[in-house]
């Protein structure tokens, strides 16, 4: 597999003549295919690039100065131990961090490796939360109860509207196919709409309206388009009454009954930098056209206060649910 950490994990066959990769393929069989992207199929270039790192350096001049010494893996592997050991017996083990994520070294490695091994060392203290999108896994995890609650790419077929807000699959597929089924989806007639502050591959490729938003504020503009919703009476209170808790607080919040400020497509304009007619528009298509999918990336949700970003699309999501087929 492709562990270029774009959340595909596509198929790669590789060629190798004497331990020397030669040539890669993806996959030819039959539809649906893992089928790699161009970055993914340029890997040989990757594993086998000038400035690649191939053996452990040891700093030999001032910190900064650049100046390294090449030495062997055994050397490299005692004085890691004789680190670690030294730390953990002068400050405790909670003084090592293991700060490490997912990315290459767990797709070879397995990712509880390194656990592991600090674990039968005595322990070790781990970050809190998810470093790529804690703000998505709160969000989803207060508000559903489970952060496994989306619909498989394959669903995007149906759509007949797919907004990609702060999303760019081209690049980060978040699972294989993505771009595969938005192309098929656009084919057959569904409208794609990025709400993006970067002029994306995805928008460039695949959308017929690009949003362009100020990175950090698009809280404001779902909000925006909830007050929409709300006052033109665009969204299913059946539904949300039926099936949902708290919507008469956030109503409350977004009309401006709880601090006297509506969260109207004005209000959000200069913060967003989206004309209040844009705001209005999208509010609209997105009620009105079903089904529609909107699709969260998780980029918008590592700022301050993001996971209320996730929590809002949640709730536009659900104010025309039941309005789906
Ligand atoms: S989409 Fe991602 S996982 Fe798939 S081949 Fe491209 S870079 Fe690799």
């Amino acid at each position: 597999m492709c562990a270029s950490h774009c959340g595909g994990a596509c198929l790669l066959k590789v060629h190798v003549r004497d331990g020397i990769i030669t040539r890669i393929e993806t996959d030819d069989g039959e539809e649906p295919q893992l089928r790699g992207c161009l970055r993914g199929r340029a890997y040989r270039q990757r594993v086998y690039a000038p400035d690649r790192l191939l053996y452990p350096l040891k700093r030999v001049g001032q910190r900064g100065e650049g100046r390294f010494e090449r030495i062997s893996w055994d050397e490299a592997l005692d004085t890691t131990a004789r680190e670690l050991l030294r730390v953990r017996d002068t400050y405790g083990p909670a003084s090592i961090i293991l700060a490490q994520m997912t990315g290459d070294v767990c797709s070879l490695n397995n990712f509880g490796a390194m656990d592991r091994l600090l674990s039968m060392a005595g322990g070790y203290t781990s970050p809190w939360g998810v470093t790529s999108f804690q703000g998505g896994v709160y969000a989803s995890l207060v508000t559903y109860g489970t952060w496994f609650c989306s619909n498989t790419r394959d669903d995007l077929l149906n759509s007949r509207l797919i907004i990609l807000w702060g999303w760019d699959p081209a690049s980060t597929v978040t699972g294989p196919n993505t771009c595969w089924y938005l192309a098929q989806a656009r084919e057959a007639g569904a409208r794609i709409i990025c709400v993006d502050p970067r002029y994306t591959d995805s928008a460039a490729t695949f959308a017929h309206q690009w949003i362009p938003i100020r990175p950090g504020t698009d809280t404001a503009m779902l909000l925006a388009m909830a007050h929409v919703m709300i006052r033109e009476k665009l969204h299913d209170q059946a539904f949300l009454s039926t099936y949902t808790v708290g919507f008469d607080r956030f109503s409350d919040y977004v009309m401006g009954a709880e601090d006297g400020l509506p969260k109207t497509p004005r209000w959000a304009e200069p913060i967003t930098g989206v004309p209040a007619a844009t705001i209005e528009q999208l509010a609209r298509e997105y009620a009105t056209t079903r089904p529609a999918a909107l699709m969260t990336g998780i980029a918008p949700g590592r700022t301050a206060y993001g996971e209320q970003y996730h929590r809002a699309a949640i709730t536009l999501a659900a104010m025309i649910s039941s309005q789906r087929v």
